[in-house]
């Protein structure tokens, strides 16, 4: 490797982007996440390193993601009804390709998984697919304010039955606390970022948000697939309040006003920081300093590694700084189902085509 190269891979040489402009690029809940946990793990962020064991880390999240964004995608734009949606399932649980850190075995115990539990998902909402007032899915937002451009994507919005409007936020969790979530989602960051995203944009503020969690049950490896989705089938119908939580978490305007002047101050702060690192030549590393509370709370950072041995050479890069806005064809796991497909550039395109081909799929045989 040469000298230059080696540099690159230097904890010592990390500074703000060149062509990095907050006025621009903006900023994502996530990566104003990073910043507010530690301003080290923002600059890694912002230079868009990742670990690879991060893949492992999100890897059966992100697929139960894409597969509720398809079968709401695909509900709401008309493509499908109730009764194709197990179709839907097993076919985009059969073309999702989870990252390689995952052997095959393990790719199949988790496809089982998450068959298991979407298909009771769906059984469990049902009204969702019959009553819902789904008003947007997939909602990707970009707008101007405090100088910044404040990015997201909302998983859907939509109206009760007194016509309020809501938020809908889907979260796979394994491990929950239910009393301090509760208590933390009354200030959440991401729901408030959203919701103050939505404001902007159209000057009405929803009442709250729903936070959809899908509890993923821990369970033992099984020989079979198969094996595996009766048991989690069985496990979840007799007990899916346990498993399937939705909290309706209202927030107040006075909520909205207290949030939107602490994310000015944030963001203010953040902006003053990138400017002495950028434009006074202060030192990047002192700015962006590490914060050592923070490493292993409340699970270990994917940077330990870089900042304990200031090298980088075990990570890797992203093609892109926010790589969770991307279009499905640049979201790794679905983008090859559009490909194979060959239709349009949207989800509804991808869902179109599915639902088609789900209809030939063969079952997998049910519980005995
Ligand atoms: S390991 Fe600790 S100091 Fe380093 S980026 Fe992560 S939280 Fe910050």
């Amino acid at each position: 490797m040469s000298a230059t190269k080696l540099d690159n891979y230097s904890v010592n040489n990390l500074r703000i982007p060149v062509d990095y402009l907050p006025s621009q690029d903006g900023i994502s809940q996530s990566l104003l996440g990073d910043w507010q946990t530690c301003r080290r793990r923002f600059l890694f962020s912002i230079n868009r390193w990742s670990h690879p064991a991060k893949e492992r880390k999100t890897g059966y999240g992100s697929m139960n993601h894409e597969l509720l964004d398809i079968i709401y995608s695909g509900f709401f734009f008309g493509d499908y009804k109730y009764r194709d949606l197990t179709a839907v399932i097993r076919f985009f649980l059969d073309r999702y390709q989870l990252p390689r850190v995952f052997s095959p075995q393990e790719q199949e115990q988790l496809k089982a998984l998450s068959q298991a539990i979407m298909e009771c998902y769906i059984e469990y909402y049902r009204a969702d697919f019959t009553e819902f007032r789904l008003k947007a899915v997939e909602h990707i937002f970009e707008v101007k304010k405090y100088g910044w451009i404040l990015r997201g994507k909302i998983d859907g919005c939509l109206a009760d039955k007194t016509g309020a409007g809501w938020n809908l936020e889907h979260k796979n969790y394994s491990r929950i606390n239910e009393e301090s979530l509760q208590k933390r989602l009354s200030f959440d960051l991401q729901n408030l970022f959203y919701l103050n995203a939505h404001f902007i944009e159209t000057g009405i503020q929803l009442k709250g948000v729903k936070y959809n969690i899908l509890r993923k049950p821990e369970v033992k490896k099984f020989d079979r697939p198969i094996e595996m989705y009766s048991y989690v089938r069985g496990l979840i119908s007799n007990n899916p309040d346990y498993y399937f939580i939705r909290y309706e978490i209202p927030y107040t305007k006075i909520d909205l006003k207290r949030f939107q002047d602490e994310l000015a101050f944030k963001l203010n702060d953040l902006y003053e920081c990138i400017k002495r690192a950028v434009i006074d030549k202060q030192n990047t590393l002192n700015i962006f300093y590490k914060n050592e509370c923070a490493c292993d709370q409340p699970y270990q950072c994917d940077f330990i590694d870089a900042c304990a041995s200031g090298k980088l050479n075990v990570y890797c890069r992203q093609k892109h700084l926010f790589m969770e806005l991307g279009a499905s064809d640049e979201r790794p796991g679905i983008a090859h189902i559009k490909e194979s497909i060959g239709t349009g550039t949207t989800t509804k395109s991808i869902v179109d085509a599915s639902i088609k081909k789900a209809r030939k799929l063969p079952a997998i045989p049910k519980k005995k």
